[in-house]
């Protein structure tokens, strides 16, 4: 196991200072049966604790990780893959990359346009409200990381604007229980990929609105709006030193709200025939999101009113150093369930990568079953086909 930094990287050097996980601590599941088994299973762990989670799990089975060993490069050649790290080099007959999927920020081209007055902060840049210089915040994208540090933004005394797109809206808690146990329970986690009717448009689903605070808090656009926090259309482009809002975001919130509508009515359907209807609280509805009636579609960025503008608008991963002709033209690694489009190379951590719970801590272990089960059939010599197999504990 090649690591550039240290065990649990990301969640070290990546993460700002108030980050918690957003999934409840029972939901941390590791391979080999480790789990959360602290005090506190409803909690969400802070970045720390994430980071002493990680490496108590890597101590338990012994992960041979290799730290401060950066991949450079990944080359075929006949039928081994040829890997230059920053200490050595060597050949394998397989490799599986499972560098990440968050490893750069997604900003959008226009942002060379904003008049270089305002600053401009990555999540990768951003730890805390003291960081920012004075003045509004111009917060971009409105999925878990948007409305974190929107909310964080505003509690610290900040006017807040939040650039709001497509999102997905969900409650912290429906029926008394989290929100992702009934994903667990009723087995949308699980969802395989290769029964989704359309798998890339599952793929680019952003993050779910929700936060892990001690409170259980639901911090969705109402919530935000409470908050004092004004909303604006998704910025379109910047010209003449103003960003340009879409008008469509009545459009986008009360798609939002439908589809939160429907995965509400699933859950409760799911609850019914399960038996589970008695052991929850009763079916709740939510109000629609509140949008003002007009909503600004344009704002003067020299205008002083807007200081910092923080980019929340999503990842991506970073295969500067894969040398194998396995991305597509959008960057993003072509395979099948893990199995990469090239004979020996796997993939792990991806979203949707095989199951709707991929790209989640707890997501890793029935994949990585299945991947390795597929690798194992490689290196043995016999043909696997991915789509063929069933889940190893899939419902
Ligand atoms: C802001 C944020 C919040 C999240 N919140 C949650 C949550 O609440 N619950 C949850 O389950 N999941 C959450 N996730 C998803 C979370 O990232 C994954 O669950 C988990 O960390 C993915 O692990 P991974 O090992 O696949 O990827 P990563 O954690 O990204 O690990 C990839 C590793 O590869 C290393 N690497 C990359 N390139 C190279 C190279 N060339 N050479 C050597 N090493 C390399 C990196 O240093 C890194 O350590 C969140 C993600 C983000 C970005």
């Amino acid at each position: 196991m090649l690591e550039r930094g240290e065990v649990a990287n990301s969640w070290r050097h990546e993460r700002w200072d108030s980050l918690r996980l957003l999934t409840p601590n029972w939901q941390n599941r590791f391979p080999a049966g480790f789990r959360y088994d602290g005090r506190e299973p409803d909690g969400y762990l802070t970045g720390a604790e994430v980071v002493e989670l990680i490496g108590r799990f890597a101590a338990h089975v012994q992960a041979p990780v290799k730290t401060n060993a950066t991949v450079t490069s990944v080359r075929r050649v006949n039928d081994r893959y040829r890997l230059t790290t920053s200490r050595d080099e060597f050949a394998a007959r397989t490799v599986v990359i499972a560098s990440g999927a968050c490893n750069r920020p997604s900003v959008p081209a226009f942002a060379d346009s904003i008049p270089a007055e305002v600053e401009q902060l990555t999540t990768f840049e951003y730890r805390n409200p003291t960081q920012l210089p004075d003045g509004g915040v111009l917060v971009v994208g409105a999925s878990a990381t948007g409305v974190q540090l929107a909310a964080e933004l505003r509690q610290f005394g900040r006017p807040v604007i939040l650039s709001v797109g497509e999102h997905v809206r969900l409650p912290r808690t429906y029926r008394g229980r989290d929100v992702l146990w009934w994903m667990d329970a009723s087995g949308v986690w699980d969802q395989r990929y290769d029964e989704l009717d359309d798998l890339s448009r599952a793929r680019r689903l952003p993050s779910p609105q929700l936060a892990g605070t001690p409170e259980r808090a639901t911090i969705d656009l109402n919530a935000l709006t409470v908050m004092g926090i004004e909303l604006v259309g998704r910025w379109a482009t910047v010209r003449d030193g103003r960003a340009l809002f879409s008008g469509g975001l009545r459009n986008v919130c009360s798609l939002a709200d439908l589809k939160m509508e429907r995965l509400l009515n699933a859950f409760d359907a799911w609850a019914l025939i399960d038996g589970s209807s008695s052991e929850v609280a009763a079916p709740e509805r939510f109000p629609p999101t509140q949008t003002a009636p007009t909503t600004r579609l344009d704002l003067d960025l020299r205008s002083g009113e807007i200081g910092t503008v923080v980019w929340a608008t999503g990842y991506r991963p970073d295969y500067g150093w894969l040398d194998v002709a396995v991305l597509d033209a959008k960057g993003n690694l072509c395979h099948d369930g893990g199995a990469v489009d090239s004979p020996g190379l796997y993939a792990l951590g991806l979203p949707v990568l095989r199951r709707r719970k991929s790209t989640f801590i707890h997501g890793i272990e029935d994949d990585a079953r299945d991947v390795i089960d597929h690798l194992a059939g490689y290196l043995a010599g016999r043909a696997a086909a991915p789509r063929a197999r069933r889940a190893s504990s899939g419902r």
